[in-house]
């Protein structure tokens, strides 16, 4: 059975070049970075190599680059320790509703600690309003924090008319660009962010390895204490493994940006037409053009999201359903909700995320299944048969 894994932004597959440099770096160059012997510079060197790769992808110095344990931790490390940094010039910080956990959950813990957070609304396509947020700004707004791309839906948010707005107020801007690092243009100058974030497992590198770019001048308070480590803002000896594997897979994706956007765009494109032309009663989340190349968000009608997924493994395609943190509870996903979806339509979701490995043929796979499944599985569903019921005598009696 062909294999078709289509859930990117959720975890990527370690590129094997990233492998081999893991392996180094294990078994040869194994040393403490601190160390001042042979031995101790080798893995030094390597150490301060991955730096100016991770830093060159989004135009950043290396020393502006603090290596954390991924995604969470530099979120929590630049909201939390931001907010904290300027709570003397005021307690009202702005966000999302659409934000990862990483991000919510460090707000919500702001705000058990004496900080008023404004969570911004989006429209249908998982936008934000520029003019909103400009109107959101208070005298006492010290911290805005705001995703870059979408994980659920693939949206690509304003960041650049945002962090004009906030450079001009002296504000400091925090972005989670987990999605966005290495799979779209992203230059910390352009954007005018002050901090950001990105995770190695999200572009081929292994887990549990990430950064936070903090602009050069930017402090902010550190959670840990110890030694001397990235100039004490996270100090503990270096995940080696993690960060040089990291530093790998962000050369790789830098180099292979461009052309990996193009063909991706066109797989996102050619599924999403597939499906749009072969199954009814579906509908697109997410922008259509403001979007992350291999991103595809659909509800189905009168289907269960779980259904769809395990029907979909079976057949040897791995997908999500609307977010991969919600997976294993019943409560709909808060992107879903926010772009007005209601829980029933929110829980027909599926997100099919596409990577480096994914083909033409991978796709024509899953336009011959998927249609199967969805006719499968609304069968039995006593709501789609009493839809085309009614819809047979025309009646009126329509069911959402
Ligand atoms: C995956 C993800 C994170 C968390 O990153 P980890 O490295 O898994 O902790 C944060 N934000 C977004 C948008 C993500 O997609």
């Amino acid at each position: 059975m062909r294999k078709v894994y289509l859930d990117h932004s959720a975890t990527t597959p370690v590129h094997s070049e990233v492998v081999k440099t893991i392996n180094y770096y294990l078994t040869e160059a194994w040393g403490n970075p601190s160390s001042i012997h042979s031995v101790g510079r080798r893995a030094k060197k390597g150490l301060e190599e991955a730096r100016e790769k991770v830093a060159a992808v989004i135009g950043a110095k290396p020393e502006e680059i603090t290596f954390t344990s991924g995604g969470t931790e530099s979120d929590n490390m630049a909201i939390i320790g931001g907010a904290y940094a300027r709570q003397k010039k005021g307690n009202h910080l702005i966000t999302t509703q659409v934000e990862h956990h990483a991000v919510l959950d460090s707000f919500k813990n702001l705000e058990k600690n004496g900080f008023e957070v404004t969570y911004l609304p989006v429209d249908e396509e998982g936008l934000i309003s520029v003019d909103e947020f400009r109107e959101s700004i208070k005298d006492s707004t010290i911290l805005v924090s705001m995703m870059h791309v979408n994980n659920e839906i693939g949206t690509i948010q304003p960041i650049e008319e945002v962090g004009a707005i906030t450079k001009e107020k002296g504000i400091l801007f925090h972005v989670d660009a987990v999605q966005s690092y290495g799979k779209i243009p992203v230059d910390v100058n352009k954007l005018n962010v002050d901090m950001l974030t990105a995770s190695s497992h999200k572009i081929y590198g292994p887990k549990g390895s990430g950064c936070l770019y903090i602009r050069k001048g930017v402090r902010i308070p550190s959670f840990t204490h110890g030694g001397a480590q990235e100039k004490k803002r996270r100090p503990g000896t270096e995940n080696m493994p993690g960060i040089v594997g990291f530093g790998k897979a962000a050369e790789i994706v830098g180099q292979e940006l461009e052309s990996e956007m193009k063909r991706l765009t066109a797989l996102r494109d050619k599924l999403t037409k597939g499906i749009e032309e072969n199954i009814s009663d579906i509908r697109i989340n997410g922008h259509r053009t403001k979007r992350l190349p291999g991103n595809v968000n659909i509800s189905f009608r009168y289907i269960e999201g779980e259904s769809l997924l395990l029907s979909l493994d079976m057949k040897g395609v791995a997908a999500s359903s609307g977010s991969a943190c919600t997976s294993g509870s019943l409560d709909p996903s808060h992107v879903l909700l926010a772009i007005g979806l209601s829980h029933e339509i929110a829980h027909g979701s599926l997100r099919m995320t596409l990577g480096r490995d994914n083909t033409e043929e991978d796709i024509d796979y899953v336009l011959k299944v998927l249609p199967e499944i969805v006719t499968r599985l609304r069968s039995m569903s006593p709501l789609y048969q009493r839809k085309e019921a009614c819809q047979q005598k025309e009646c009126y009696e329509h069911v959402q």
